[in-house]
């Protein structure tokens, strides 16, 4: 069937596109794929057995859309021929039937493809990880009660209205580090830089995948267990599998791990928690690693044992070994990540310079003020450079 071999294409074509970083559109946008592109390469009289007189031989399913105003309208359009068609029965309509209906299935495809990827896109689904680094989302603190959104994207030290300076500073790193390596989503950054960042759904998701973009995924590492893996294979021994081939797949975070041995945990639980997180946790306090241990009870009852359960952290065995041994591989992926964007050096100076800009110019204006009223008139020199008192305030100090 042609529609077969159409969604097949259809799903390759996709799946390029999401390699790209870039999303498929029904309509030209630099910043998209077109779909077009897939639909030139079909020609419409393919689809009937006799050849139509109404349309040249060249016509393909691309000039089909392009004479719509939308992809809506171009299945709409079809909907109609084919009523028309029926209504209208003869030897040949009848052969034209299958064909429109064919090839309004296939538009049909694409519409089903696009909205499908849309929805993907703008998923406001919470995250498990924060958005920016590797520590998990604080969703279930006291912020679950005030209804926060980025609450369900970000761990407590990214949390955008809580700590908004590591907020900036790494997201201005990632974004930053995409640019100057030339990032397969570099693309999709443009597009949200020309919105201005200004969107009604939240951007988590979309950074969390790029900043999972600068190194390999989680199964890279996770695949090396399955070769090893044998019936009697002990949690323990796959456990230090993974550490040591962390040693290649991840060698940043290897010299954090390097020294872990899973034989001294009594648990893959107390391996992935006082082990693996523990060392990653550069906190005086091991706030992550004590969020762990109190959030692990209610996190292990929900999906894998039944809800009225209740589970102490010292109840935890060995039974979700190989899930213990997945979110080790998930934590050290996002870490690796991190260190890879920290370590790609930020071009500094355009910010630097700016500000050494705005402290000349409140300097003047402040010489001015003193030199015709001998007041500092801090309002006014707001007004003339079109900031808040406070920033010149700021400012002031700096000088
Ligand atoms: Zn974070």
């Amino acid at each position: 069937m042609l529609t077969d071999t159409f969604q097949q294409e259809l799903n390759l074509f996709l799946e390029k596109a999401a390699d790209d970083g870039l999303t498929v559109s029904g309509k030209p946008n630099k910043n998209f794929r077109y779909i077009g592109e897939l639909l030139r390469s079909y020609k419409v009289e393919q689809f009937f057995v006799k050849r139509l007189n109404t349309h040249g031989t060249s016509h393909t399913m691309a000039d089909l859309l392009k004479e719509s105003p939308s992809l809506d309208k171009t299945i709409t359009l079809l909907d109609k021929k084919i009523e028309h068609a029926k209504g209208a029965y003869t030897e040949s309509e009848a052969t034209n039937i299958d064909g429109l209906i064919m090839l309004r299935d296939c538009f049909q495809l694409v519409k089903t493809a696009l909205n499908r990827k849309h929805s993907n896109q703008y998923s406001d689904d919470p995250l498990f990880i924060c958005a920016l680094c590797w520590r998990r989302v604080r969703v279930s603190d006291n912020l679950r009660n005030e209804g926060r959104r980025d609450s369900t994207f970000y761990c407590e030290q990214h949390l955008p209205n809580k700590s908004e300076h590591y907020y900036r500073k790494d997201r201005t790193a990632l974004l930053s580090a995409m640019k100057s390596t030339q990032n397969r989503y570099l693309e999709e950054l443009k597009y949200y830089e020309n919105l201005s960042f200004k969107q009604s759904h939240s951007l988590a998701p979309t950074i969390f995948k790029w900043v999972s973009s600068f190194t390999k995924r989680p199964s890279s590492l996770f695949s090396c267990i399955n070769i090893h893996e044998s019936q009697d294979c002990k949690w323990a021994d796959k456990a230090n599998i993974l550490t040591n081939q962390t040693q290649t797949v991840f060698p940043l975070s290897y010299q954090k791990l390097k020294d872990i041995n899973a034989n001294e945990f009594a648990s893959a639980a107390h391996w992935l928690i006082d082990g693996i997180v523990s060392s990653l946790d550069e906190s005086k306090s091991k706030d992550e690693v004590l969020f762990w241990w109190r959030e692990e009870p209610n996190r292990i009852r929900s999906p894998i044992l039944p809800g009225s359960l209740k589970v102490k952290a010292s109840e935890l065995d060995n039974n979700n070994s190989d899930e213990y041994l997945l979110l080790m591989c998930s934590i050290i992926a996002r870490y690796e990540a991190v260190q890879t964007i920290n370590n790609i050096p930020q071009p500094r100076g355009g910010g630097a310079k700016k500000d050494k800009k705005k402290r000349d110019t409140v300097a003047k204006l402040l010489a001015e003020n003193l030199k015709l009223t001998g007041k500092k008139n801090i309002s006014g020199i707001a007004d003339a450079m079109g900031i808040s008192t406070s920033r010149v305030y700021k400012i002031l100090k700096d000088l």
